[in-house]
């Protein structure tokens, strides 16, 4: 059902937001589009998680879906921005039948969304969403290769800030604290110890930071320390919201960059680390690597590549940004925002022309053909593949 919710405040003129509902496998479902790409799609992830009430999912999928616009925006990619937001505990109510039941809603959007995964689900979830939709990154079974390219555009991103903020991009030495050790702070952590960071690892399932800790050679500290600790770097890699006003006085570091959707809690606080000297990566810039393995899978099929695309696309964004910002005296977020906005009017000027307007409208209706999304997800799958061969 196509709703219109503009007495939302993030509404912010999505081009098309649905609810859909499926009493017998208990389905209840956002998927909101803030924009549609050149090519006629837009992508984003599928987030399954327990709301207090349904208006927190809405905003959740208005702000995640505008993220992603923005995500895209920054990485070039040829999609438009969406998210998907399922209500209800993945644990309760994740089946094979909710995944059928939201496949078959996917399929009447015609692929104007395409699903990735998200918080609440998996990989394999996409592979039995596959089944019932052919709007789906469809991913290999062993080696997540979007969350590496995250981590390796986090690592782009403290390469950047590092040179800024620290005189060197050389991290041999230098003190990272890493928050939450899942799949991306994982591959990150890897990545930062084969450079010569000192790391300092924590998450709230001590079993799997002693592990890794154990794997690396780093040191622990408790989940509910790891922000307060001394460090040149402080990697949020857990949830979101991590830094409000009490917890932003603990932090001891010289500069924030993450994974985590959202770590300030408000955007001012963006203002208040400035003003104590502390370098501030924007998430929607440090965390945009992800999008780089759906939107050029040819260009990540060996680790070599995929190190190069990382440090092509997000390490040059994140310069630009940290250069604006310091040559403006402003917030590498209002840097990062302005970009945005800059490239946003950009994108919007060019397809107002007659040959864009004509490609949408009839890549719109190659989309529509079920056949055609399969043979093009198939192909994608098919060199994501390659990329995990390559990867060993
Ligand atoms: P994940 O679920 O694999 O890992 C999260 C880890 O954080 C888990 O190990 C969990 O135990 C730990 N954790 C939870 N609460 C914690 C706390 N309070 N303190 C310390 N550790 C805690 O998730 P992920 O895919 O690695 O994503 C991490 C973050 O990055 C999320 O916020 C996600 O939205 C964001 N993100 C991920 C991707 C991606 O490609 N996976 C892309 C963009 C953004």
């Amino acid at each position: 059902m196509l709703i219109q919710p503009e007495a939302n405040p993030h509404w912010d003129e999505h081009e098309e937001v649905h609810f859909f509902e499926d009493a017998p496998s208990g389905l209840r479902a956002y998927i909101a589009i803030h924009s549609i790409g050149p090519l006629g799609i837009s992508g984003g992830g599928t987030r399954m998680k327990a709301y207090p009430r349904d208006e927190d999912a809405l905003t959740d999928a208005l702000r995640l879906s505008r993220a992603m616009t923005h995500k895209m925006l920054l990485t070039g990619a040829s999609s438009g921005g969406a998210k998907c937001v399922i209500i209800g505990d993945p644990a309760e109510l994740k089946s094979e039948r909710l995944l059928e039941a939201l496949g078959r809603a996917i399929n009447t959007l015609d692929g104007r969304f395409v699903a990735g995964a998200d918080v609440g689900t998996t990989n394999d979830d996409l592979r039995s969403l596959a089944r019932f939709t052919p709007y789906v990154e469809r991913t290999p079974p062993t080696h997540d290769v979007g969350s590496e390219m995250t981590a390796r555009g986090v690592l782009a991103s403290m390469l950047a800030a590092a040179e800024q903020k620290l005189g060197s991009r050389d991290l041999a030495g230098v003190r990272v604290a890493v928050q939450g050790l899942g799949k991306v702070g994982a591959s990150l952590s890897r990545l930062l110890h084969e450079r010569g960071a000192e790391l300092v690892l924590a998450d709230v399932d001590t079993e799997r930071a002693e592990a890794l800790a154990k794997d690396l050679g780093a040191g622990t500290v408790p989940a509910a320390d790891v922000l307060g600790e001394e460090a040149d770097i402080f990697s949020p890699c857990a949830l979101g919201d991590v830094i409000d006003d009490d917890t932003l006085e603990r932090l001891r570091c010289r500069v924030v960059v993450g994974a985590a959707n959202n770590p300030l809690a408000r955007s001012a606080l963006a203002e208040t680390l400035h003003g104590r000297g502390i370098l501030f990566v924007p998430d929607f810039v440090a965390n945009i690597g992800g999008v780089l393995a759906g939107a050029y899978p040819s260009e990540c099929t060996t680790e070599a590549r995929r190190e190069r695309l990382a440090e092509r696309v997000v390490g040059s964004v994140a310069r630009e940004v940290l250069e604006r910002a310091s040559a403006r005296d402003i917030t590498p977020l209002e840097a990062a925002t302005q970009i945005t906005a800059e490239r946003a009017r950009a994108a919007k000027q060019k397809s107002a022309g007659l040959p864009q307007r004509a490609t949408r409208a009839l890549m719109g209706r190659l989309w529509k053909q079920r056949w055609f999304a399969r043979t093009v997800m198939s192909a994608r799958t098919a060199l994501s593949n390659r990329a995990v061969a390559a990867s060993g």
